[in-house]
């Protein structure tokens, strides 16, 4: 490790925390409710798993390098540049990659507290500095949210790059567009600003769109998005960002040549093109989540708010024996102690049989003290 740069000799290599391997074991096929990686259970468009397949017959040849077809696709989509958009072995290899690209040594990358842990990890792999803006306080509209104030005051002169999602992995929470262009206008134009819209098609309040509108007017904004989540294509490993031509030709000297497989190149564009799938996994989602926040509430636990597919529950108390207890009874949920929030659980909105066995297991754990 002395080896290492400074930066990542200070790293702990990610700890998946549950053994899912051997979980899924454990349980009979299709019995064990997943409920610990913000997953899409419904799965993804039939479509996609049928050009998955397809593309298999090709296996034995590299990828298009330049991802073409799927870049072009999402271009259209967008209504941007082809030349605008990179893509990546899922969205946290981009995430990664910015740091490394725009950040190092003596210089600074701001991100919020609650703000989705990659972040700092990827400030540090670079061997910049994380500058930690508090977030949100409980009391809030937003609990533990994003505050863009404290965001832009936490910019220094060493800052190249801000991170926060919309929504917030692992709070839920979220602003609206034009309080994200508020805070875009008040930042330098030295400093890149990265928009984390991995959970942007679950969104159903109105007032937040996707940040891709701003980018003609910030041309320091980057917007990452993700076909792990409401696509339902987690195991393919594909990401993408959107951002001017020239920073994304600055991204494009890092990428790995094929660093995306044939057959995810292929299963995304066909899943791109099956919008009317991605919208019944909002309308899906948006019902469950209404009504596993109600249920949850009903057990007057505190439910933050949220926009994407999950939930942070806190449970006013060390929430690790209740996570045992659901691992032990067939759901897994995500334990935030990690995150600075050992009394919170993240659960992410399953399908509705699925939800039904997390509120039985979270019953039978709080067992008498309800
Ligand atoms: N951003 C956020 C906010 C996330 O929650 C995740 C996945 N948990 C990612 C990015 C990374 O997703 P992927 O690498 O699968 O695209």
């Amino acid at each position: 490790a002395a080896l290492a740069q400074p930066g990542v000799r200070g790293l702990c290599a990610y700890d998946p925390g549950l053994d899912l391997v051997a979980l899924r074991r454990g349980w009979p096929a299709g019995e064990l409710v997943e409920l610990g990686s913000n997953e899409n259970s419904l799965g993804p468009s039939p479509a996609a798993l049928a050009a998955f397949a397809a593309a298999a017959g090709d296996l034995h040849r590299y990828p298009d390098p330049l991802g073409g077809t799927l870049r072009g696709a999402l271009a259209a989509h967008h209504g941007v540049a082809r030349a605008g958009i990179v893509l990546g072995n899922g969205s946290h290899e981009l995430l990664m990659q910015l740091a490394q690209v725009f950040a190092g040594p003596g210089q600074e990358v701001v991100a919020s507290r609650f703000g989705f842990a990659v972040y700092a990890l990827a400030a540090q792999a670079a061997g910049a500095t994380l500058r930690q803006a508090e977030a949100l306080p409980v009391a809030a509209a937003m609990p533990r949210g994003h505050d863009l104030d404290a965001l832009a005051a936490a910019i220094g002169p060493e800052t190249r790059l801000v991170y926060l999602a919309n929504p917030n992995n692992p709070t839920g929470t979220w602003f609206g567009t034009g309080a994200l262009a508020d805070f875009l206008a008040r930042v330098p134009p030295r400093v890149l600003v990265v928009v984390d819209e991995a959970y942007l098609e679950y969104v159903t309040d109105p007032a937040l769109r996707s940040a891709v509108e701003l980018l003609p007017e910030f041309p320091n904004l980057v917007v990452t998005r993700t076909f792990s989540k409401a696509y339902g294509l987690a195991g393919l490993r594909v990401g993408y960002l959107l951002a001017a031509p020239g920073l994304a030709a600055v991204m494009e000297r890092v990428r790995e040549s094929f660093n995306v497989n044939g057959p995810g190149l292929a299963a995304c564009a066909a899943a791109l093109a099956d919008q009317a799938h991605v919208a019944r996994v909002r309308a899906s989602n948006a019902g469950e989540r209404e009504a596993l926040a109600d249920a949850l509430r009903a057990r007057a636990l505190a439910v933050t708010p949220s926009q994407g597919n999950f939930l942070l529950v806190d449970f006013g108390r060390d929430a690790a024996p209740l996570a045992g207890a659901l691992v032990a009874a067939g759901v897994v949920p995500r334990p935030m102690a990690g995150y600075g929030l050992p009394t919170c659980l993240r659960l992410s909105v399953g399908r509705r049989d699925e939800n039904r066995r997390l509120l039985q297991a979270l019953d039978a754990a709080l067992g008498g003290s309800r």
